[in-house]
Order: structure tokens, then sequence, then C-alpha cells
């Protein structure tokens, strides 16, 4: 791609790290910001910087929050002695659109995957367990994508805490083996955490 301009070059380069955006996408977004007034652009630039500047993760479960504690953990009406660990904020968003959930949950920050060199040190399972031994904890509900990276975290965190007083499920497999959670529909998603199933008898299957 051949550009009249080092600046437009620039900023399609940047644009083009964005997953799912193309160079020629990237273009068509830069020349569309161009054509916008300057505040449209300086809006954009502003919000990433904030969000990337001021976000926090919640001490607690990981969520995203403005906070130092997220929405969920500090709201009173949650069942604090029931936790759904999931892997992404993605999954947090997509069980709260069910309504079902009533309890916390665990932003696990990505599965254990030896392919993509991602071990356990990688991601929030010590805080997990952590929580577990504080000894409020009564069920932890598993609700990771169904894939064999998704099952691995699961047997791994269960392996760590299964000495401990607290009683271990997993969301009902009605979505399909492979699906990513975030694109179940609602009610499916809904159903399988009420339908959840003891975590040891999922592993006989
Ligand atoms: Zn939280």
């Amino acid at each position: 791609m051949e550009f009249s301009s080092k600046l437009l070059e620039n900023a399609v380069n940047e644009m083009s790290q964005l997953p799912g955006i193309g160079k020629r996408t990237a273009l068509r977004l830069v020349l569309h910001l161009l054509r916008q007034p300057k505040e449209q652009s300086f809006l954009l630039a502003g919000a990433l910087q904030k969000v990337r500047e001021e976000i926090n993760f919640c001490k607690s479960c990981h969520n995203i929050s403005d906070q130092e504690l997220c929405e969920i953990c500090t709201n009173p009406m949650r069942k604090k002695e029931l936790i759904c660990v999931v892997e992404d904020i993605r999954d947090v968003m997509a069980i709260e659109s069910t309504g079902s959930f009533k309890g916390l949950y665990h932003v696990l920050g990505g599965k254990i995957s030896p392919m993509d060199g991602i071990g356990p040190q990688d991601l929030n399972i010590e805080a997990l367990v952590e929580r577990v031994k504080s000894g409020a904890i009564k069920e932890l509900i598993f609700a990771m994508s169904p894939t064999m990276e998704g099952d691995t975290t699961n047997f791994y965190i269960f392996k760590q805490i299964q000495d401990f007083d607290v009683t271990t499920s997993t969301i009902a497999r009605g979505i399909a083996a492979g699906n990513e959670l975030e694109y179940a529909d609602e009610v499916t998603l809904g159903r399988s955490i009420i339908d959840r199933v003891p975590f040891e008898a999922s592993l006989k299957l």
C-alpha cells in the first residue's frame, strides 16, 4: 500500500494492529475520521487514553472496574459464598446479561494453554485459591468455554482446592463443545448455570 502521507501511513499502521482490522479496513477507518469534525477523533483518542490510564481491575474478582472493588463484589444483594469462575471479562458480561446468576465472579484472565505458553502462574489462579482458603466460599462454578484448554484449567483449579470445604460444579453442556461462552444465547447460558452439574460427575462423562 502506497501512501502519499507519512502521517496517514502511521495512523493506518497503528489502527491495523487491532484484531480483525487489516490494512484496507484501517485505511477506511482513518479516512472516515478525517472526514468527520476534528472533535470526533479527539474524543476517540481521549477515551482510549483515559481507559488505559485509569481503568482498574477489581482487587477481589479481577473484573474491570472504575473502583478498587467492582459493582458486583460490592453489591449487598449478591451471594458472596457462590463464585463463578470465568476466563475473561466478556464472560462476566455474557452471564450478567442472562440475569440468572446472583453470586460473584472470579476472572482468570485466560486459560491454561501450553501451546501458547500460558501456564497457571500467568492467570489469577492463586488469588482464587486464596479466596477459597479464606473459607467464605461454599461453591465454585466452573464456567470456562468447553474446550480442551478450558477443561485443563478447570481440572488444575479443582486439584488446588479439592482439600478445602468447597463444592465444585460446572455449567451444563447445553453449549456445544468447542463453542466460546460469549456466543451462547442468553437463555441457553442462563439455563446451563442453573442446571450445573457436580464437577466430579463431569469428569466421568
Ligand atoms: Zn469484583
